[in-house]
Parts: C-alpha cells; sequence; structure tokens
C-alpha cells in the first residue's frame, strides 16, 4: 500500500516519527507521500524524504496559508519543486469553509501552484472545501495535469465530473465513519485507475481511531472501508491504488 497524503513534519510527531515510519512499514505501507503547507513545512518535507527512503516530499502552500505567505514562500517552494524526492506540487488548492484566507487570494495561489506543477512536470495534490466548482473551473482554464483530489469526499456527481477529466481520487479515513454511506457511493463510482488511498496523518484518523492522532499504520482501515464500499477484495484494492501512485507519482519499485 502507498499512503499519498500525510504530514509527518507535525509536531504530533515530534516524539516518535522514527517508529511511526517503522510502524507503518510492518503494516505493509511502502511508501508514503508528505506534504508541506508553506515554504518552512516544505523544506522539512524534502528534509524527511531525505532521511527515510520510503518517504517522497510534495511541496506547497495550503489555501488556509496563503493570506500569510509572501514571495520569499514562492521561492522556496518553486526552488525545491526540483529536488529528486519531490514527486508532486502541493498541498494546493481551495477551501471556503474554514475562512481566514480571501479567496481571490486563495484563487490566485492556486494559479500559481499549476504554472508550477506543468513547468516542472509533476503532478498537482489538491486540496478542496466547499469550492467544487471552482476548484474544477481554475483546474481547467489553467490546463492542469495529473491531478489529484486529495481527501475525496464526493458526492457521486462530483466523482464523475473528477474522472471525466481524469482526476486522480484520494479516500481517506471518513470512508471508514458510520454515518458516511453517501461517501461511500461516491467511492463506488471512482474509476479502477483513478483510485488512491491516503491518511491525512496526523489528522483524519479512521474508525475505530476516529480523534486521536492519525498515523499510516492505519492506512489498512481506509483500504478495506475502500473495498467493502466498492463490492471489491481488500489485496486487489491495495495493489491497485500501490500501482496507481506509482504510476502518478513515478516511484520507484
Ligand atoms: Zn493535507
Amino acid at each position: 500500500m502507498i499512503d499519498t497524503h500525510v504530514h509527518l513534519d507535525h509536531p504530533d510527531f515530534d516524539p516518535d516519527r522514527e517508529t511511526v515510519v517503522a510502524r507503518a512499514l510492518a503494516a505493509g505501507v511502502c511508501a508514503l507521500l508528505t506534504l508541506g503547507t508553506d515554504g518552512r513545512t516544505s523544506q522539512k518535507a524534502v528534509e524527511l524524504a531525505e532521511r527515510f527512503q520510503p518517504v517522497y516530499a510534495a511541496v506547497g502552500i495550503h489555501p488556509t496559508r496563503a493570506h500569510l505567505v509572501g514571495d520569499a514562500d514562492r521561492a522556496v517552494v518553486a526552488a525545491l519543486a526540483g529536488h529528486p524526492k519531490v514527486v508532486a506540487v502541493g498541498e494546493c488548492g481551495l477551501d471556503y469553509e474554514r475562512g481566514g484566507c480571501p479567496r481571490e487570494v486563495q484563487q490566485e495561489t492556486l494559479r500559481w501552484h499549476v504554472r508550477l506543477s506543468r513547468a516542472c512536470g509533476k503532478p498537482l495534490v489538491v486540496h478542496n472545501r466547499g469550492a467544487h466548482q471552482d476548484l474544477l473551473r481554475i483546474l481547467e482554464e489553467e490546463g492542469a495535469v495529473g491531478v489529484v483530489m486529495h481527501m475525496f469526499t464526493g458526492p457521486a456527481e462530483y466523482a464523475e465530473s473528477c474522472a471525466g477529466r481524469g482526476y486522480r481520487m484520494s479516500v481517506g479515513g471518513p470512508v471508514t465513519y458510520l454515518k458516511a454511506e453517501e461517501l461511500r457511493r461516491a467511492v463506488a463510482r471512482i474509476p479502477d485507475e483513478l483510485l488512491l488511498v491516503e491518511t491525512d496523518s496526523p489528522f483524519a484518523a479512521p474508525h475505530p481511531h476516529r480523534g486521536r492522532r492519525n498515523e499510516p499504520s492505519y492506512l489498512p482501515l481506509v483500504v478495506e472501508a475502500v473495498a467493502s464500499a466498492r463490492g471489491q477484495d481488500a489485496g486487489a484494492v491495495a495493489e491497485q491504488t500501490a500501482e496507481n501512485a506509482r504510476r502518478c507519482f513515478d516511484l520507484a519499485r
């Protein structure tokens, strides 16, 4: 299995980061992608990728932080994008629910990421909260390629819109929640070749760890819930999503 979205730099992992990576490997997670959310954490993501063989990095500016950072952060992110263990641009996107950052700033920052992703030929990892239509419009206007919809939350019609554009959809812990029937219906509509899985550690812990720190060794819980939502075998989903991640991020075998 490959965990396509973690924040391994998060202070929650300061006490036991090495053990967390070891536990992930023991649980069958053979690679993980850690994402930056500004210049400083993107730098940390790259350092972690240099330190841990199974860890790869993505660099970017989170939409909820876009108004807090300046040109210096963009320069750091752009410079890191060429690093050999940086396999994607992100985390970027639009967040219309958390407030704080004006929408125009988020949109302009997203456009900048799409251009960076195209310039370095690496895929784009996108965050979306309550911005479904604006996101599709901007990605299309900027000619985004290699799009990964991180923490895909549906609905089913959105899965179809994304699939029609060839965007990959990465499913996380919420698919395990008792009341997530609508999300499971959406997950069932994702084409095999566009399906990815993630934990978003340390956030969004799957059942029965909900509300506590999440970590990549919980990925099998996500894979099992995805498999059951799709009427597929967990082993097949593990294999298919790992292959999809290798292809998307051009990972070594
Ligand atoms: Zn994230």
